[in-house]
């Protein structure tokens, strides 16, 4: 048994050593033992099925206003991360936003840079500040490339005892299933999971910076997720829905946590437009 796990393990250590990088801005180590750019084609399989399946909003203020702060949350995604020195993560990523007419108030971004809006949630964000809130934090989950890392950690425990072949893997059906899982897409599979509570907090101190140096007013999250309280109650919401961060909890990190970081990134774009 010693024997058979020898390989094993060293081959994980190698994979671990190879893998292991920083998240921008927050630092966070993260393990991702899968190629972004496989991640990112199965995701754009799954992505044109979605469409495929779903009602694109394609005209509109609306629809217009998904693609105007996407850009402009892209544009400021691109030059924090060059400021960052980590422009390595923008070579995956090709950006597309898309509104969706569906009732569920939900929202998702899927590697590489697809981000999906459901009009469901637009009477919750209410302006294009509240948007940007939302936005923001699903570019940071794309940004940090959490999918990987979840797809990862499944790997890893669905590894445990015995040697997975991570090429075969990557091609199977089974990663397909779990992809869709470690995407928060869940939903689709009729299973619900939501990103972990670090990822999901995560996200929300990355998007605060990312819409903050786009010129929209961080402090709008603290009353977006007040009104996510207040309108998600009894609905099921699946990247939404987090029992974890508890609401409290996501809203008090956010005011006395990731706010006045993000704060600072507001004040100092709104003196250079003086
Ligand atoms: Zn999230």
């Amino acid at each position: 048994m010693k024997k058979l796990l020898t390989p094993f393990v060293l081959l994980t250590l190698v994979g671990l050593m190879q893998s292991c990088s920083k998240v921008p801005l927050t630092g966070r180590r993260q393990v991702k033992l899968l190629p972004e750019t496989e991640l990112v084609q199965m995701s754009l399989a799954a992505y044109n099925d979605f469409l495929q399946e779903n009602q694109v909003v394609e005209k509109g203020s609306d629809a217009e206003m998904v693609d105007r702060v996407g850009r402009k949350l892209a544009q400021s995604v691109t030059e924090i991360l060059r400021q960052e020195g980590m422009e390595e993560r923008l070579a995956t990523l090709k950006w597309e936003f898309n509104l969706v007419e569906d009732k569920l108030a939900n929202a998702w971004a899927m590697p590489g840079g697809k981000v999906v809006i459901y009009t469901g949630i637009l009477p919750i964000t209410k302006t294009e500040t509240g948007l940007a809130v939302v936005m923001g934090h699903e570019l940071a989950h794309a940004i940090a490339q959490h999918g990987n890392e979840r797809m990862s950690q499944g790997l890893l425990a669905e590894a445990g005892m015995v040697a997975v072949d991570i090429g075969t893997y990557n091609k199977s059906e089974e990663m397909r299933q779990s992809l869709f899982l470690a995407l928060g897409l869940g939903s689709q599979l009729g299973v619900i999971l939501p990103f972990s509570r670090k990822h999901e907090s995560e996200a929300d101190e990355m998007g605060l910076i990312f819409m903050a140096h786009a010129g929209y007013d961080p402090s709008e999250a603290v009353q977006f997720w007040t009104r996510m309280n207040a309108g998600a109650g009894g609905s099921s919401v699946p990247e939404f829905l987090s029992t974890h961060p508890s609401h409290e909890t996501r809203i008090e990190d956010i005011r006395t946590k990731y706010l006045p970081v993000a704060m600072t990134y507001y004040q100092s774009v709104k003196s250079k437009q003086k």
